[in-house]
C-alpha cells in the first residue's frame, strides 16, 4: 500500500492521472515508438497536504542520461542567494558548507568567490562532477543519504550550513533525507532550501510537471517537512525561476517542533480545483491549436526543456506542432521524447514560415528570447507563453485561471 512521502500517512487522494510517458529529458537521436514509459499520477495526502507522485521512476533509470548542467540555465537569483547567506551572521568564512545535489558546482563557485573556504558539494551525475572539478569545487560523487552523510561527517565534521537547491522535489524517500540531514547538520546549524513553489502552479493551472519531481511543495508542506527535523523557518521568499521558486532559510533548534496543521482545508480546496480544471484545460488547449491549424496557421515551440516536453505529451499537443527550436546547440538535431518533435535552431521560425510560436522559456528569460526574432514579429508572427507565471499566457488559459479561483 502506498504511503505519503512526507508524513507516511495512508490516505492519498488521486488528483490527476496524466497517463504513461517517457522520461522528459531523455532526448532521442532518432524518432522512436518504443521508449520506456512510466505512469505519471499526482496525489494529495489527506493527512499533511503534501502533493506528490506515487510510484516514481527509479533514480538509476531517471538520471542515467542526465544532460542538464546548472550553467546552462539562466539563474538571475544566484547573487540574491549569496547575499542571504552573507547576512547569516553565524556563518563565517571558515564555516563548513555542504550543498547536496550541487550539480556542476556553479553555486558553490560563487560562494568560493565570496571568500567561503570550506565548501563541499555532493552530486551523483558524472558529467556534473567533472564540470565541478574544473571549477575547483570539491565534489563527493554520490547521492545524499544516511550512509553518505555519515561518510561526510567522518571526513569533514558536521556542516554549519546545509544547502539544497532544486533538489528536494526529486527525493523518493524524504524520511531518509531527514535522517541524513539530522546526521550531517551541526546543532544550531542553518539550512537553505530552494524548491519549485507548487502554490504558484495551483494558482496558474501550471500542469508542466516533471516526472523527475516526486514532491510538489508549498510553503506549508515545506514548513512541515523541516519541522520534522527540528528546523524552524526564519526567512522565506519567492523568486522567478523555472516557474516560481521558494527560498527558505531555516535554523535547527533544540526543542521539538509541532508540525503546522491549520492550512489543510484551504490547500485541499485549491488542489481539488486544480484537478477539476485539468480536463477543461486539456480540451481548451487542443481546440486552440486545432483552430489555428485549421485556419492555415503553423505552430512551433521555442525552448525544448523538460517542462514543455511533458506538457506536450500530457496534453497531446504533438500533432499540432511542426517542430521545436532551441538555442542550445547540444539539443539541436535531437528529437523530443514522446512527441518525437525535431529540435531545430532558432532561425527555423522564419525559414519555415511559422506564425504562432509557443514560448517555452522561463518567464525571466522570455524578453531575451523574443528579442532574438525581430524578423518573425515583423512578418506577423505571434509569441504566446506556455509556461506560467508569464503574462503572455493565451486567453483560454487566463480565462480558466479566473474560473478556477475559489
Ligand atoms: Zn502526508
Amino acid at each position: 500500500m502506498n504511503s505519503c512521502n512526507l508524513c507516511e500517512g495512508k490516505q492519498l487522494y488521486k488528483l490527476i492521472d496524466f497517463g504513461a510517458h517517457p522520461i522528459a529529458h531523455d532526448y532521442l537521436k532518432t524518432p522512436s515508438n518504443d521508449e520506456y514509459v512510466h505512469p505519471v499520477t499526482l496525489y494529495f495526502c489527506e493527512t499533511c497536504g503534501h502533493i506528490q507522485l506515487i510510484n516514481p521512476i527509479p533514480p538509476d533509470l531517471l538520471y542515467e542520461n542526465y544532460v542538464c548542467l546548472s550553467s546552462w540555465k539562466h539563474q538571475p537569483h544566484i547573487p540574491r542567494l549569496a547575499r542571504i547567506i552573507e547576512e547569516l551572521n553565524d556563518i563565517k568564512k571558515t564555516s563548513t558548507i555542504l550543498e547536496v545535489g550541487s550539480n556542476d558546482g556553479r553555486f558553490l563557485q560563487v560562494l568560493k568567490e565570496h571568500g567561503y573556504k570550506k565548501i563541499i558539494g555532493m552530486e551523483p551525475a558524472h558529467d556534473a562532477q567533472i564540470a565541478a572539478g574544473q571549477k575547483g569545487v570539491i565534489t563527493i560523487p554520490s547521492y545524499f543519504n544516511k550512509k553518505t552523510a555519515e561518510g561526510f561527517v567522518e571526513n569533514y565534521g558536521h556542516c554549519d550550513l546545509f544547502i539544497s537547491r532544486q533538489m528536494l522535489e526529486h527525493i523518493n524517500d524524504l524520511k531518509d533525507f531527514h535522517d541524513a540531514m539530522d546526521v550531517v547538520l551541526s546543532p544550531g546549524g542553518f539550512v537553505v532550501f530552494e524548491v519549485p513553489n507548487f502554490n504558484c502552479s495551483l494558482d496558474t493551472l501550471d500542469y508542466t510537471l516533471w516526472e523527475e519531481h516526486v514532491n510538489y511543495f508549498t510553503l506549508e508542506t515545506l514548513t512541515r517537512f523541516l519541522a520534522y527535523s527540528g528546523i524552524k523557518i526564519i526567512h522565506s521568499e519567492k523568486i522567478l525561476f523555472s516557474g516560481e521558486a521558494l527560498i527558505v532559510i531555516g535554523k535547527k533548534v533544540d526543542i521539538p517542533l509541532e508540525p503546522p496543521k491549520d492550512y489543510m482545508e484551504a490547500l485541499r480546496a485549491k488542489a481539488i480545483n486544480y484537478s477539476k480544471s485539468w480536463p477543461k484545460f486539456r480540451n481548451a488547449f487542443i481546440k486552440y491549436l486545432d483552430d489555428h491549424k485549421t485556419a492555415g496557421g503553423k505552430v512551433a515551440v521555442y525552448g525544448a526543456g523538460a517542462r514543455v516536453n511533458s506538457l506536450i505529451n500530457f496534453v497531446g499537443l504533438g500533432p499540432y506542432i511542426e517542430f521545436i527550436v532551441d538555442d542550445q546547440q547540444e539539443k539541436q538535431g535531437l528529437f523530443v521524447p514522446g512527441s518525437n518533435l525535431p529540435i531545430l535552431s532558432g532561425d527555423a521560425l522564419e525559414k519555415y514560415s511559422i506564425d504562432l510560436c509557443l514560448l517555452a522559456v522561463n518567464t525571466e528569460s522570455e524578453e531575451k528570447a523574443i528579442s532574438k526574432h525581430p524578423e518573425f514579429i515583423k512578418k506577423g508572427g505571434k509569441f504566446i507563453s506556455v509556461l506560467p507565471p508569464s503574462e503572455l499566457l493565451p486567453h483560454f488559459w487566463k480565462r480558466l485561471i479566473e474560473e478556477s479561483k475559489i
